[in-house]
């Protein structure tokens, strides 16, 4: 197949490819640029995760701590108030009812007040904890924050790179005849690019497969683009379009 194209004609098309690769490149990165601060949010999220686990943690055991506080001054409450009652009492049978039951109150208070012990024990070792992670979480946050600002600087930076880029790319666009459009686009549905390659020393750049003598002669010949007989991309020839 031949296509009949002037040599200005076919620098448009490099012009075009050029741009629409420097676009796809820079819109790559940025690309990678935001999967970076998205992997650096995600951790700090996780870092997030732990501080509010340990915060459970302590909350919890402070909790149980208090409620075991309340029942122990409960239980002295009544041993006092018992107490206060052997003075009044009148029969033994009563007075040994309240001993009783001063003496259980006692034995209760005397659990709960272990409970109370390894508590407060378990407590120190969850607020260490929490104190822990609440460091490691203000660090790391600090310094997340500082990368995550350059990363978008850097993002932004590449954002106006891709606007020249797009700019760059719609001039070519609209440089490019119809006929050598249309030919460019009905190749790029069939290959990856780069569509349109170079087949200089009769070799096509796109696939690397030496193109037959007769193709590589021909496209010697002015305003003639040729089809890679293997990779079917468009074969122009860097020498000629360099030629004045
Ligand atoms: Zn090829």
């Amino acid at each position: 197949m031949d296509f009949d194209f002037t040599k200005d004609e076919i620098l448009t098309l490099v012009l075009l490819q050029d741009a629409e690769t420097q676009r796809v490149k820079i819109q790559s990165s940025i690309d990678t640029l935001l999967e970076e601060i998205e992997t650096r949010r995600a951790k700090l999220l996780e870092q997030e995760e732990l501080v509010k686990r340990a915060q459970y943690m302590f909350n919890e055991e402070q909790k149980l701590y208090r409620e075991k506080e309340q029942e122990a001054k409960a239980r002295q409450d009544l041993i006092d108030k018992n107490q206060q009652r052997i003075s009044s009492i009148k029969t033994n049978k009563e007075y040994a009812a309240v001993l009783r039951e001063i003496d259980d109150q006692k034995k209760k208070k005397a659990s709960v007040e272990e409970t109370m012990l390894l508590s407060m024990e378990k407590l120190e070792a969850v607020e260490k904890q929490l104190l822990k992670v609440q460091i490691a979480y203000t660090a790391e946050e600090k310094r997340i924050s500082e990368e995550t600002e350059k990363l978008l600087k850097e993002v932004e930076e590449q954002k106006k790179d891709l606007l020249e880029a797009e700019k760059q790319r719609t001039l070519s666009k609209e440089k490019v005849p119809q006929k050598l459009a249309q030919l460019f686009e009905r190749v790029t549905k069939r290959v990856k690019p780069p569509i349109l390659v170079s087949a200089d020393n009769a070799v096509c750049s796109g696939c690397h497969m030496n193109i037959p003598a007769q193709t590589y002669n021909e496209l010697h010949k002015l305003n003639n683009l040729k089809l890679c007989p293997f990779c079917e991309r468009i074969l122009f020839l860097n020498c000629i379009l360099e030629e004045n």
